[in-house]
């Protein structure tokens, strides 16, 4: 008889189609899980992982969390789930109202949904009707960052620049204009001080030229998180905003990878006391839980929509699943968890602990460059470390390195060459260093072999 672990690995090769996955991969190297505890999952033949992704980035408590469970549970005693559209529901009310408490102050007003992607979405027709609904009707242009990342979705992908991820789709996209992302490693003068500089000169250089017919920019806030960690320089982002206000250009910030506690700030706009005109916000929100998103905003923005039904002002736009109450539920026990267990200090400590740790990583003949912000971590191997030479794509370094990691017990998903390191919030010092110690020996054992 075939064990159930080999029925469900079958299946999962025989039925599924998974995300941003080539199948032929998978097939050679499937993985069910089972279940999961804390920090760890376990698959279904019994072998128990670090969940060195966060489940995709997002995990914040690790996987069943007594308080998370329970406020779902208690939820689900009332109703699973009624529509938003016309009708408001009491955790989507809580909710906003604390997400409100929690983001900077100019931002007023929620408008929920249930992807990052979708959150961008929402984002971007939010900037472009509104300029519409001012009668500046002109204003219909993007600008976005080189290497930027916003989701998977047709306006998503219009405003990200991964060629290997965006290419194939160029004749299904609007066009955006591309402002340099400020990337210090490679750059030659290694100095984050002139990238920066280097970079907002480019970015006013276009805004002097097109400001007429831009409605907003959209940058990822702080870390590029999907273009492989890259981080801003110091004065980076505050340099965009106030070049945006000077343009009278909307500044839309995604926060759906950074938000909620990832850079050791509730949001990484705080690193510069950034005030964006629209926020998205995702992935963390619900702890990683449920899928709930959310596009933020001023109550100037919310005004150029709000009329008589006949002014044609109304945000047609919507999902059946927005407000779930579930999720709500969900995001608002994640909120109560962030302040009762003081975590935001607490991933100051980690990061502390684990920039110490990775810093050690620079000895080894093939990282090139250790990046970090808080527990969003991202260390690039390349071929030759003087000169900074990447391996040729087709030797999949990173991809062989998390599949060693894998066997060592530790999951996580490259980024090209870059092997990311996200923990959940709550990992334990210890544990910290036992993932730590997994991807130094699966990072030797892959490039030193
Ligand atoms: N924006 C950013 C910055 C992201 O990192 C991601 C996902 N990694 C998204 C948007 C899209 O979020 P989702 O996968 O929930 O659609």
């Amino acid at each position: 008889m075939v064990a159930m672990s080999e029925q469900w690995l079958e299946k999962s090769k025989k039925y599924l189609w998974l995300p941003f996955t080539q199948m032929k991969d998978y097939e050679e190297n499937p993985l069910v899980i089972e279940s999961g505890e804390g920090i760890f999952l376990k698959d279904i033949s019994g072998k128990t992982y670090y969940d060195g992704y966060s489940s995709l980035w997002l995990n914040v408590h690790g996987h069943r969390k007594k308080e998370m469970d329970e406020a779902i549970r208690k939820q689900l005693e009332r109703i699973a789930h009624s529509t938003l559209l016309g009708a408001a529901n009491i955790p989507a009310i809580e909710l906003a109202e604390k997400l409100i408490e929690w983001t900077p102050p100019n931002l007023t007003r929620v408008f929920y949904s249930d992807s990052g992607a979708e959150s961008v979405e929402i984002a971007l027709k939010m900037a472009f009707q509104y300029w519409h609904n001012l009668g500046e009707t002109q204003k219909q242009k993007f600008v976005t960052l080189t290497n930027g990342y916003h989701g998977d979705t047709v306006g998503a992908i219009s405003v990200g620049s991964i060629d290997i991820f965006h290419t194939v789709y160029h004749p299904l996209m609007f066009t955006s204009y591309k402002a340099p992302f400020p990337m210090v490693y490679r750059h030659p003068s290694n100095d984050p001080n002139v990238v920066r500089d280097e970079a907002l000169a480019q970015l006013e250089a276009l805004f002097e030229q097109h400001h007429e017919e831009i409605a907003a920019m959209i940058v990822e806030a702080i870390v590029q998180g999907a273009g492989g960690m890259h981080i801003m320089p110091k004065g980076y982002l505050k340099g965009v905003e106030q070049l945006c206000r000077k343009y009278n250009i909307l500044l839309i910030v995604d926060e759906v990878a950074t938000g909620f506690g990832r850079t050791g700030k509730r949001f990484a706009v705080e690193h510069e006391n950034v005030s964006p005109d629209i926020m998205t916000v995702a992935k963390g929100i619900t702890g990683g839980y449920l899928p709930i998103a959310a596009t933020l905003t001023t109550e100037a923005i919310y005004e150029a929509f709000y009329g008589d039904y006949c002014e044609l002002k109304t945000f047609f736009h919507g999902h059946s699943y927005t407000g779930n109450q579930l999720g709500c539920a969900a995001a608002l026990a994640n909120i109560a968890l962030f302040e009762k267990e003081r975590l935001i200090e607490q991933v100051e400590e980690k990061a502390a602990f684990v920039a110490e740790q990775l810093a050690t990583f620079t000895e080894l003949k093939h990282v090139g460059d250790v990046r970090q912000l808080g527990l969003m971590c991202g260390i690039e191997l390349v071929r030759d470390r003087e000169t900074n030479e990447p391996y040729p794509w087709t030797e999949r370094i990173g991809y062989q390195t998390t599949l060693k990691m894998r066997e060592l017990g530790m999951l996580t998903r490259p980024l090209g060459d870059v092997i990311v390191f996200m923990p959940p919030l709550t990992s334990a010092i210890a544990d910290l260093e036992a993932m730590i110690s997994i991807m130094r020996e699966a990072i030797v054992a892959t490039t030193e072999r």
